[in-house]
């Protein structure tokens, strides 16, 4: 096997982000100020169309503030999916709330909105989907479905940088959403998170939990959490914020390239109307998915990752006796490739022969 191996993910970092670093270090300004400042503004214009930007220390940061903001404790239920990363419902557990699973739909892998509507209870405050993968979740039927039982919509949109749904972005609909900065992600400050609202009492709020509880100094109004972000992780975020746009797009063709070639796998689907940034791109294997990732691999040195193996409600802290039939599906069948934009014409041609080799020959 002389072929170098193509890596799953693969974070992006040039001098211009150096160099944006040293200029912090050179300040001595090191913690939460002018530069994080400057950062949530320029997300919000970039991404958000807009809407207010919060940042924080990591995604999960922001998901935790945010339904603490938001107004969620002991004795809520929030619907989250059991098909993401386990932040989505340790954010839920963390506020002392319950975080409730509802099913998937295969085609896009995000909630589905029947399978959300018969978990719904008195005590439900709110639905937490996740943008999974970089595609938008079903947001009219999310949104309907909460205004008919007036519970709240949060977006998990950690994976989802520049999605949209008829043009308008994903982080603009929820009553707060959170886009992670963490390395593999569509962009990252190093570690961070940031949170978007449209409502300016969260936004407060998510203000004062970030710093102790406090707007001005020593006058602590509410017991807070240290979740600042440093200018030095600002800085990092700045400069990949306008690059963010451009290895999109390079995503979106690294996708086509993959949908138009691969044959013998389910390739992911868009659905109408919806902007996928392909953070993941999700094929399934309906049979012997392991051994088909190990051999691709060990035989063909392309990388590849399965998010996520077990779903949330079979986990230790969150353990239920639901029966999620799609979940288990998807946990046992999902492959994502690479499809990150260091990739070159040579890598995809790579993954195209390998899948589809892999895939003639498991038929
Ligand atoms: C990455 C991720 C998070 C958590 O973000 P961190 O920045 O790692 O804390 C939450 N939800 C989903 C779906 C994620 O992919």
């Amino acid at each position: 096997m002389s072929q170098e191996f193509i890596p799953p993910a693969k974070p992006i970092i040039g001098d211009e982000e150096r160099r944006a670093v040293d200029a912090v270090l050179a300040t001595g300004q090191l913690a939460q100020g002018a530069e994080v400042a400057e950062f949530e503004k320029e997300f919000s214009q970039v991404l958000l169309d807009g809407r207010a930007a919060v940042a924080v220390n990591s995604g999960t940061s922001g998901l935790h503030l945010g339904l603490l903001a938001a107004g969620i404790g002991p004795g809520d239920e929030v619907i989250v999916p059991s098909f993401t990363f386990a932040a989505t419902a340790n954010s839920v557990a963390l506020t002392g709330a319950t975080p409730v699973f509802a099913d998937i739909e295969l085609d896009h892998y995000t909630l589905d909105p029947a399978s959300v509507e018969a978990m719904i209870t008195d005590k439900t405050a709110a639905i937490m989907p996740v943008h999974l993968y970089g595609h938008p979740f079903d947001v009219d039927a999310i949104g309907a479905l909460a205004a008919k039982h007036g519970v709240k919509v949060f977006e998990d949109a950690a994976q989802a940088h520049g999605a949209a749904v008829n043009g308008r972005k994903v982080g603009t609909f929820g009553d707060f959403a959170m886009f992670s900065l963490y390395p593999t992600k569509n962009m990252t400050s190093g570690e961070g998170g940031m949170v978007s609202t449209g409502l300016t009492d969260v936004e407060r709020r998510l203000r004062l939990l970030r710093n102790q509880g406090m707007e001005r100094q020593y006058e602590n109004e509410l017991v807070g959490f240290n979740a600042r972000m440093t200018n030095i992780h600002a800085a990092i975020g700045r400069v990949q914020l306008t690059k963010v746009g451009g290895w999109t797009r390079t995503r979106q063709e690294n996708a086509a390239f993959l949908d138009a070639n691969l044959s013998g796998v389910i390739t992911p689907e868009v659905a109408e109307g919806c902007e996928h940034v392909y953070h993941q791109y999700t094929i399934r294997v309906p049979e012997g998915r392991d051994a088909f990732a190990q051999a691709l691999k060990d035989e063909y040195n392309v990388g590849c990752g399965v998010y996520y193996p077990i779903p949330n409600h079979r986990l230790a802290p969150f353990q239920t006796d639901d029966e999620l039939p799609v979940t288990e599906e998807a946990a046992q069948t999902v492959l994502s490739l690479p499809v990150h934009p260091s990739l070159s014409q040579n890598d995809l041609e790579r993954i195209v022969e390998a899948v589809n080799k892999l895939a003639k020959a498991g038929s």
